[in-house]
């Protein structure tokens, strides 16, 4: 059984022919129009921008932030490597915050203690006063799906002035509060590769309000090219990191499904609740208070890192290809030099968590879904 399995059970075949049959593959087309729409209403926001995928989502989102060569961005240690690289894409510096022990997202509270002994505020910016850097934003990441703490953040972020661009890539479709994951920072950035809730092969999309940043963010996912039916005018070195229409054309299929994605997921975590609540030894990683998670990942966390081993081995060998958390950012080797707060819930968290197989077949019955084609790979 794989961690995840992607499940096209809806328009998928038929829209994917329809682009076929019409030559709109690339990067210009009516299904991109329509996925970026559909995103936008669903995430609570005004404006999705499309891309190849989250990271290059990611990379945008921050340098239409104002991220800049030499400043520092606050991230959690506990993420997957993208979130950090994309800091490092801009030729910024992560600097690595600690998790909070119940959401596993980054934590306020040590955030807002990192600030106050590191950073000051200087004529509206914010530097770090043992580097030298300007502190240019806040990457909080909603881990397996459970939505941080955006409201505690959003204040401390707020008195320093800081802009918030969330790495939503987990947690498409959960809400905070009844508000969308995605829809409270300045922008965010959502993924569609495989292994997420929804997925286009691969793709991403930067979530925004701001009409400005919208502009800002579509112009440098095309070459910062002017529109004209003819003329070839750049005025920036900018990317080619738009979604192409084939798809965007998956992905229209697969958001029209998100709903009962969520539900065969939400039911699989509580199947995992009743059967693995009360086991000695293990707890399982629990929807955090006032959220509604998508439950992208279930996870358990087992006394200590030989119990942790012990279990993914057993699992292994029963063929649930279960997985530990991510290496911590810090002790990857070319982020071992960046600056970083005390990490001891990272630490403690990364050693004892296993995820389970949360795939939405995994839902089986009770996710209703027809059975897997033949051939189907992840
Ligand atoms: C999946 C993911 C991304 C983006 O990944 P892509 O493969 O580039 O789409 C970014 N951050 C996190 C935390 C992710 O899980």
């Amino acid at each position: 059984m794989p961690l995840h399995e992607p499940v096209f059970a809806g328009n998928e075949w038929a829209y994917v022919k329809d682009c076929l049959d019409t030559g709109w593959v690339s990067s210009v087309g009516s299904y991109v129009d329509r996925f970026e729409a559909m995103l936008a209403e669903r995430c609570g926001v005004a404006h999705a921008i499309a891309t190849v995928n989250g990271t290059a989502a990611l990379h945008l989102a921050l340098l239409v932030a104002g991220v800049k060569a030499g400043d520092e961005v606050l991230v959690p240690a506990l993420t997957f490597v993208a979130t950090a690289n994309a800091v490092a894409h801009c030729g910024a510096v992560p600097h690595f915050v600690d998790s909070a022990p119940d959401r596993l997202g980054l934590d306020p509270v040590a955030l807002e203690d990192r600030l106050l002994r590191t950073a000051r505020r200087s004529g509206g910016i914010c530097i770090n006063r043992h580097t030298g850097r300007r502190i240019a934003a806040i990457v909080p990441m909603h881990v397996f799906g459970h939505p941080v703490d955006m409201e505690r953040l959003g204040d401390i972020a707020g008195s320093w002035g800081l802009p918030v661009v969330e790495d939503a890539a987990e947690a498409l479709g959960s809400t905070l509060r009844g508000r969308p994951a995605g829809s409270f920072g300045q922008l965010a950035a959502v993924s569609f590769n495989g292994n997420k809730i929804v997925t286009t092969g691969g793709g991403g999309a930067v979530l925004t309000d701001d009409a400005e940043l919208a502009r800002m963010a579509r112009h440098l996912s095309t070459t910062a090219k002017h529109p004209h039916p003819w003329a070839y005018e750049h005025d920036a070195v900018a990317f080619n990191y738009r979604l192409p229409n084939l798809n965007a054309a998956l992905g229209c299929a697969q958001l029209e499904q998100l709903d009962g994605f969520i539900a065969a997921k939400r039911s699989l975590a509580a199947r995992y609740r009743a059967a693995l609540d009360g086991v000695a030894g293990l707890q399982v990683v629990a929807e955090p208070e006032g959220c509604r998670s998508i439950h992208w990942l279930n996870a358990v966390l087992t006394p200590d890192r030989d119990a942790r081993d012990t279990l993914l081995r057993a699992t292994h060998g029963e063929g649930l290809l279960t997985r530990p958390a991510w290496k911590p950012m810090h002790l990857l080797p070319m982020f071992a030099d960046a600056p970083r707060a005390p990490l001891p819930v990272t630490e403690d968290l990364q050693a004892r968590i296993v995820c389970l197989p949360s795939g939405v077949r995994a839902a089986g019955e009770d996710g209703r879904l027809p059975p897997r084609r033949k051939g189907g790979r992840t």
